[in-house]
């Protein structure tokens, strides 16, 4: 469902992504762990096209959001297909990043009815049962700043939701959260991996990743230090990785 083939890219100096490559297949839950600033949100926002790769492949379904030109520098695709391909994902971040002047329901109903163009009360019944699918059915009128980081990080995993995504990316969804947040946060992801939701997750969550990933990537330095199954990466060798790992558990 996914493809990125030897992303790129620098800020500056900077090389933050040195050369990744990395596929995730329909249904499937790929974890990426790794310390601050190996460059895990990078990846992220390189895949969401929130940020251009300097060179590299990105592929959605088979069709190309970016190519290498002849010179190893990304090339995207025009502003109507890439508009097109924005829809085959949704995108949860460590911060909610909701419309605080929005209430949740309009929080959830304004994508869908801009990007998707569907009218007020198809938008309004999709969010509604969201909300009950995500416990928040009687939240619908409130506005964020009443609500619990979790339930705005519900609400915005129901807005993710919304577009009908193909596939959703999270990053760090719990960090901002307090411990007995976090839980119900998680619980909703486990959900969503479930019903076969293809998921690429930005994570501390160590238990989490190792329960839920079909697959985990550690990461370091810009560069994909080792990639295997939750097995492999809790019974690796790899020193620095035991060590990370061991942080947090
Ligand atoms: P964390 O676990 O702390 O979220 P991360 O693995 O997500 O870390 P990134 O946010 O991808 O790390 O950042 C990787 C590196 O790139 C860091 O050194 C960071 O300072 C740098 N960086 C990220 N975004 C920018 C930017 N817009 N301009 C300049 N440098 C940036
Ligand atoms: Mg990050």
């Amino acid at each position: 469902i996914l493809e990125i083939n030897h992303m790129k890219k620098a800020f500056g100096d900077l090389q933050v992504i040195k050369d990744i490559s990395l596929s995730v297949k329909e249904g499937e839950v790929l974890s990426i762990i790794g310390p601050s600033g190996s460059g895990k949100s990078t990846i992220l926002r390189c895949a969401t096209m929130l940020e251009k790769m300097d060179s590299g492949e990105l592929i959605y379904l088979g069709e190309a959001a970016a190519r290498n030109n002849g010179e190893g520098k990304s090339v995207y695709s025009s502003k109507k297909d890439l508009k097109r391909m924005h829809q085959y994902f949704g995108l949860v971040f460590q911060n909610f990043n909701l419309f605080p002047h929005y209430s949740v329901l309009k929080n959830i109903m304004d994508a869908p009815m801009a990007v998707s163009k569907i009218g007020k009360e198809e938008a309004e019944e999709r969010a509604m049962s969201l909300l009950k699918k995500l416990g928040l059915e009687e939240k619908a009128k409130a506005y964020p700043c009443q609500l619990s980081g979790g339930q705005q990080q519900r609400v915005s995993i129901a807005r993710a939701l919304a577009l009908q995504p193909k596939m959703l990316f999270f990053d760090e969804p719990t960090s901002a959260l307090d411990p007995e947040l976090t839980g119900e946060i998680l619980k909703v992801i486990k959900e969503l991996a479930k019903e076969k939701m293809t998921m690429i997750i930005v994570t501390h969550e160590m238990q989490f990743a190792r329960e839920l990933s079909d697959r985990i990537i550690f990461m370091e330095n810009g560069v994909i230090q080792e990639e295997g199954s939750p097995e492999q990466i809790f019974a690796t060798d790899n020193a620095r990785i035991k060590e990370f790992i061991g942080k947090f558990v």
